[in-house]
């Protein structure tokens, strides 16, 4: 810190010499002649130090620091004049306006050591201005409490931070930010840290003047007194609620999804790891249920991710609605959920959570005025049993889940050993399916449909089969699912169409009568932008009529996005095409709902007819089926009719058309040909 030093004095010799002397102590020096002179300089200069002398033409030395005193306190005033000056500066001796008096002539070395004392002054107030800058500014709370521990001293931080005046506090004790959040364990381990180190930091709870608790950072060091005792205890504080909040904040976002607020895997590793610990202990039961929503991304892609976003949302919420507080749901993946429950007896309690999952999908939902149609499938994994670690649960129950959803999907299924080589051998599928189409694997079966009445082919239903060149005979059942998540069905669908139409039509040059080649769509070939055109071609280069072609199409794939399917379906049917409704019965329709729709057939799912002709229920309702469909102009067929007693019934219930194992197998075209001949 630079010193600098204003000497007035009317006699010129005077200054020089003062001056000569205190240059060598490394001042900064300005000099001044008389009292108005000597102003200017202050107002144009830091001065620290002024020594002036007492009689000066204009102003006295007193007058002059009188005014000093009121316009630059902090400047150390010295008079230094003859002794006989004394009486008149005492007065200005008292009221603090001059801080020492000294005498000429002077002692040079006494002259410098008060001058150097004065800087030094000057200093130690200057730093205490600078320390009660600080104590006043600081963003700190900061308290000092005696020994006993009454507060001494508070600044505004404090004030802004516990809402308690100065004047409230003062007098008081630390008790009065007290939160009953804190163990009193934890002052009592405070003080005696303190006593012990004279120092304490770390987190605390405290209450503010309304009521509210706030964590705070802290750091409490004691003073020693002039007896090397500790005097007083001051305390800093910081509250940290905003960045304990951001910290809770980043946490909760590292162990939840941010769309459905669910816990994400890794909180769900936790738990189940938690759970696995837990229920070894007690020798208890878990389940792990993975929970996959059928046909979400078909629902995704056509109606936008804001669509598919709520739903999967409203789908979390009602999953988490559907078990209890202590199990865990969670968001693993875009569809895939999964379920904790820690502590189960028996399967069947199991059973029962799994079929209220089940059934809550299967109510529709509402999005944004539309109403959605969404199920469930859900994989089982239990411990002990199915695996003793978090990964090969969620493995297993993640297999299980394959197999509920290639067996039809909407159901749920426990983990049996077999399922991992099932998973296996689906993973070989799928990438052998890319080829099956290139190889000639693929080849369309043909299954009569019969005329109920009259007994002829009045029909023929393509039914897909894969010759797989090591696996040999592969079902739709194994590889449709597929073909339908990984997008093959498009082009797969497309070929199976023209082969359809092309056999079709070369059946029809031959003259096997007149007949219709139904060929089964996918929810994903009717989301297809161009699927009028693959159909429209198929026709066009086959020459097949379009009055011989009918589309099956499930129920099931209606539901979503009505709209757009009443019109589309419109559409095939002004091209001629006949459409039917596949399994009917398996999904939701009522009357109302089919009359938008153009189907010429309404076909019963086997499931019904497996029930006859002694399972009344079944039969009562193939019977409204068919009246009702009649009602609506629609044909009837029904199929999977595997006896002779199904078909008796359901001619006598007057249903139109048949088709199953009795009537004929699926066959490869070169031998249903046979059966056109009676
Ligand atoms: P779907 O359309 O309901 O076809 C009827 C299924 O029932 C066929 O199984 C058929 O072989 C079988 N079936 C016929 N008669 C009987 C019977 O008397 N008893 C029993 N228990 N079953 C009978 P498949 O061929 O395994 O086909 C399964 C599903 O795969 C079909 O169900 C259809 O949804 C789908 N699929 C088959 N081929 C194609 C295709 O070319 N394209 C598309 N998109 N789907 C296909
Ligand atoms: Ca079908
Ligand atoms: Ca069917």
């Amino acid at each position: 810190m630079q010193r600098n030093l204003l000497l007035v004095d009317d006699e010129t010799n005077i200054q020089s010499a003062m001056r000569r002397t205190l240059k060598r102590d490394g001042y900064t020096i300005y000099c001044a002649d008389n009292g108005s002179d000597a102003l200017k300089m202050l107002l144009n200069h830091k001065i620290h130090v002024i020594v002036s002398d007492q009689r000066m033409p204009g102003m006295t030395g007193s007058e002059l620091f009188g005014e000093v005193s009121q316009r630059f306190p902090e400047t150390i005033r010295i008079v230094l004049s003859g002794y006989a000056d004394f009486s008149a500066v005492s007065d200005a001796i008292n009221r603090g306006a001059i801080y020492k008096f000294l005498t000429k002539p002077w002692d040079d070395s006494l002259l410098r050591g008060h001058v150097l004392e004065a800087f030094q002054r000057y200093e130690l107030s200057w730093r205490n201005r600078q320390l009660t800058e600080i104590f006043n500014s600081t963003m700190e709370g900061i308290m000092i409490t005696d020994q006993a521990g009454i507060i001494q001293a508070v600044n505004p931080a404090f004030t802004a931070i516990t809402g308690y005046s100065k004047k409230e506090a003062l007098g008081r004790t630390p008790r009065l930010l007290r939160s009953r959040k804190e163990a009193p364990e934890r002052y009592h381990e405070m003080w005696q840290n303190l006593s012990a180190q004279g120092l304490w930091q770390g987190e605390l709870w405290n209450r503010r003047k309304n009521g509210e608790d706030y964590p705070q950072w802290m750091s409490i060091s004691a003073l020693p007194n002039d007896e090397g005792e500790q005097g007083q205890y001051v305390a800093l504080f910081i509250d940290i609620s905003e960045q304990k909040e951001r910290e809770a904040c980043i946490e909760y976002q590292a162990y939840h999804d941010a769309l459905t607020a669910l816990p994400n895997r890794r909180l769900f590793q936790d738990r189940l790891e938690q759970a696995l610990v837990q229920a070894e202990r007690n020798a208890c039961s878990l389940a792990v249920l993975f929970v996959d929503l059928d046909r979400f991304k078909v629902i995704n892609d056509s109606l936008g991710h804001d669509m598919g976003d709520q739903l999967l949302q409203a789908a979390a919420k009602r999953l988490n609605d559907t078990v209890r507080q202590e199990d865990t749901v969670a968001r693993i993946g875009g569809d895939e959920f999964t379920v904790l429950l820690p502590s189960i007896k028996k399967r069947p309690a199991v059973e029962k959570i799994a079929d209220k999952i089940v059934s809550a999908f299967r109510r529709p939902f509402e999005i944004a005025g539309q109403t959605l149609h969404l199920s469930s499938s859900i994989g089982i994994a239990v411990f002990p049993g199915d695996g003793e670690t978090p990964e090969r649960l969620m493995k297993n129950a993640d297999s299980a889940m394959y197999c509920a959803k290639t067996a039809g999907r909407n159901d749920y299924r426990f983990y049996s050993q077999s399922m991992n080589t099932d998973a296996k051998r689906r993973l070989i599928l799928e990438n052998d399916l890319h080829e099956a189409l290139a190889g000639n694997e693929l080849i369309p079966f043909y299954q009569v449909q019969q005329d109920a009445q009259r007994g002829v082919v009045s029909g023929m239903e393509v039914l897909l089969r894969w010759h797989h060149p090591q696996h040999g005979a592969i079902m739709p059942s194994d590889f449709i699912s597929l073909a339908e998540e990984n997008g093959l069905i498009i082009p797969i669908g497309s070929w199976v169409l023209e082969q359809a139409c092309a056999q079709a039509k070369s059946w029809l040059d031959i003259g096997y009568g007149d007949f219709t080649v139904a060929v089964n769509l996918s929810a994903r070939q009717l989301q297809q932008p161009g699927l009028l055109k693959v159909v429209q071609h198929a026709l066009d280069t086959t020459g097949l009529p379009a009055r011989n072609l009918e589309l099956e199409i499930t129920e099931n794939l209606l539901l979503n996005d009505t709209e757009r399917n009443i019109a589309l379906l419109h559409r095939l049917h002004d091209l001629g095409i006949r459409l039917a409704l596949d399994d009917f019965g398996t999904g939701y329709s009522s009357l109302s709902y089919l009359k938008k729709f153009p189907f010429d057939v309404l076909k019963i799912d086997q499931s019904f007819v497996r029930g006859l002709p002694d399972n009344q229920d079944d039969v009562a309702l193939v019977d409204a089926i068919i009246t009702m469909g009649h009602k609506l102009g629609m044909k009837v067929i029904a199929e999977g009719v595997e006896t002779s007693g199904q078909l008796t019934l359901l001619r006598r219930l007057a249903c139109d058309l048949v088709q199953g194992y009795f009537i004929s197998l699926p066959l490869p075209a070169m031998e249903v040909e046979k059966l056109f001949k009676p």
